[in-house]
């Protein structure tokens, strides 16, 4: 029977998005925060061998984008192949949900907008500073920056 399947332990957490993220606990993290396994001499990101288990193979130019932005999560339904090109130009634009990203995140000064706030929908202020909904709800709720006070 095939290739003989790593072990990976994780626990419940609740992130971004509406299922809760399986976070990695099993395996160290690299220097860039994601959890990392070492097969037949090479290394990669859990996610990425994760995904490619399940999802089948992604070819080198392809990013396996985290849609929870949580970097230790291992949850395959919360990840997505994406062209490296389209995937970080799509996060340089803001495009996707809970920017978390060094390059690309709201301001200060959005979230202080977006706190103040409260005559428009949720959805609405999603839609006006093109982030998700989750994250104007967290933001709202003072789970995300919660250093800045309205
Ligand atoms: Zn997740
Ligand atoms: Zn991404």
């Amino acid at each position: 029977m095939g290739r003989p399947q790593i072990e990976i332990r994780y626990r419940l957490k609740n992130g971004l998005l509406n299922t809760p993220c399986y976070e990695c606990t099993s395996h160290k993290l690299d220097s860039s925060g994601y959890p990392q396994v070492r097969r037949n001499g090479t290394r990669q990101h859990v996610h990425r061998y994760l995904f490619q288990q399940v999802r089948g193979l992604v070819n080198d130019d392809v990013d396996v984008h985290h849609k929870c932005e949580s970097k230790m999560c291992i949850r395959v339904s919360h990840l997505e192949a994406k062209v490296k090109g389209q995937h970080s130009s799509e996060h340089n634009t803001g495009k996707l949900a809970g920017e978390k990203h060094p390059n690309v995140k709201l301001t200060e000064n959005q979230v202080c907008k977006i706190l103040k706030d409260t005559e428009h929908t949720q959805q609405q202020l999603a839609d006006k500073h093109r982030v998700g909904q989750p994250l104007i709800s967290k933001i709202k709720r003072g789970e995300r920056w919660s250093y800045i006070s309205a």
